[in-house]
């Protein structure tokens, strides 16, 4: 059986030097008033990571687009979420 890193690892990124499309608004919300970090588990890509010192890292290149980290920081709104210029991005390979 494939693993699902194993099928993301077939896709192609186009990373956008510079020009993230995803970010987060105020990194002190995510450390001081955020209590559940949800990002942290729920990106399938992994681009979100907790630091020891309790502060969300966002690394967006591998970003498959799907949305959920705006959609799930529901509370505190802090996500700024657009789709990557044309030409950039999550490039899927199907199959
Ligand atoms: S869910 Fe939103 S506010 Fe909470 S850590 Fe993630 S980006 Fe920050
Ligand atoms: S859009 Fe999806 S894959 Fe991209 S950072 Fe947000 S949750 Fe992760």
């Amino acid at each position: 059986m494939i693993k699902v890193e194993e099928k993301l690892f077939q896709n192609r990124y186009r990373v956008d030097a510079g020009r993230p499309h995803v970010n987060i608004r105020q990194p002190d919300v995510c450390a001081h008033e955020c209590k559940t970090q949800q990002c942290t588990v729920c990106c399938p890509a992994g681009c979100y990571t907790l630091e020891g010192n309790g502060r969300v890292v966002l690394i967006s290149d591998g970003c498959l687009e799907c949305g959920t980290c705006r959609i799930i920081c529901d509370e505190h709104r802090n996500v700024d979420w657009e789709y990557p210029r044309g030409g950039y991005g999550i490039l899927f390979k199907f199959g």
